[in-house]
């Protein structure tokens, strides 16, 4: 594995791969990898000749409230399971290095980013679809991996992608679970023993409304609610925003008739943790 610092060494290494004609699997990361960022790097070795990581705790894409300055790292350990997994070009940038002080250009995919998470993260997006498309143009991918645990994250890359001809495939890949069903991520460590148990009502308040509606429930309003008595039994919890979305356009549903994607945002604890379920009507 190359472990790479530099854009300049990643740009060298990448002319040399495109002459070879080998095919670039792409899977951007904040780091404190788990088993959920391991399934990416695993899709993309069924796929890929090459497989590209970067580790990179994006500042932009941090509110001035949240926790960039204690989002988990740990390096040592994250580059191990690189080698393990046998990823072959491992890219850790500094933040100088991706935003030199000159740094002046953003890239925003209108609408998608305001809404759901945009809401309350209203910078997010812009800072998530800023530092994709610099590691699109870095790497030159021919697919890039992206978790459907963070889907409304999928589809606006999906936007972006086609909006600017990237040609890249982006390929959403299945949410990886915590035995109890909660849905991995690196914040899940915020969590007190307590906390961590009682989340696992997240994914089973989305398998009651799945089972809801194969029984024939159209109306989402009672699905939310349904969903919001179950939350309430998660301690120190607060609930950002359950909603049942067009799974393409995220727009919200009057009438439950085709495929939906349900969304939840749930602040526990200190963690603000997101899950979601396509429905298949
Ligand atoms: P992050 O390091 O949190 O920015 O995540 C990097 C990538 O891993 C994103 O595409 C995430 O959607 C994906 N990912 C994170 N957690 C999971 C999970 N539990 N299952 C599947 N993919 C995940």
């Amino acid at each position: 594995m190359k472990t790479i610092n530099h854009i300049e060494v990643l740009k060298k290494e990448i002319k040399t791969l495109k002459l070879s004609n080998k095919s670039i699997g792409l899977i951007p990361t904040m780091g404190y990898l788990h088993e959920g960022h391991l399934s990416l790097i695993n899709s993309a070795k069924e796929e890929c000749d090459i497989i590209a990581v970067s580790i990179f705790v994006n500042p932009t894409q941090f509110g001035e409230n949240e926790d960039f300055s204690i989002y988990p790292r740990d390096l040592k350990r994250d580059i191990g399971l690189c080698i393990k997994h046998k990823v072959d070009i491992l890219f850790i940038p500094s933040a100088s290095e991706m935003y030199p002080p000159d740094f002046k250009t953003y890239v925003e995919v209108n609408k998608l980013s305001y809404i759901l998470c945009g809401k309350s993260r209203p910078e997010h997006f812009k800072g998530v679809t800023t530092i994709v498309a610099k590691l699109f143009n870095l790497f030159k991918p021919d697919k890039a991996y992206f978790g459907l645990k963070d889907y409304q994250q999928y589809i606006i890359i999906k936007n972006m992608t086609r909006d600017l001809n990237f040609p890249i495939d982006i390929i959403g890949c299945p949410i990886i679970r915590e035995s109890n069903g909660l849905a991995m991520s690196s914040r899940n460590i915020y969590l007190s023993e307590e906390e961590y148990n009682k989340a696992s009502l997240i994914y089973a308040s989305l398998r009651e409304a799945k089972r809801m509606i194969k029984n024939g429930e159209k109306n989402p309003e009672n699905i939310i609610k349904m969903i919001e008595k179950m939350l309430k039994n998660i301690p120190n919890s607060k609930i950002d925003y359950i909603k049942i979305c067009n799974p393409e356009t995220l727009e919200e549903v009057a009438s439950i008739e085709k495929d939906v994607i349900i969304l939840i945002a749930c602040f526990v604890g200190k963690a603000r943790l997101i899950d979601n379920m396509l429905i298949k009507v």
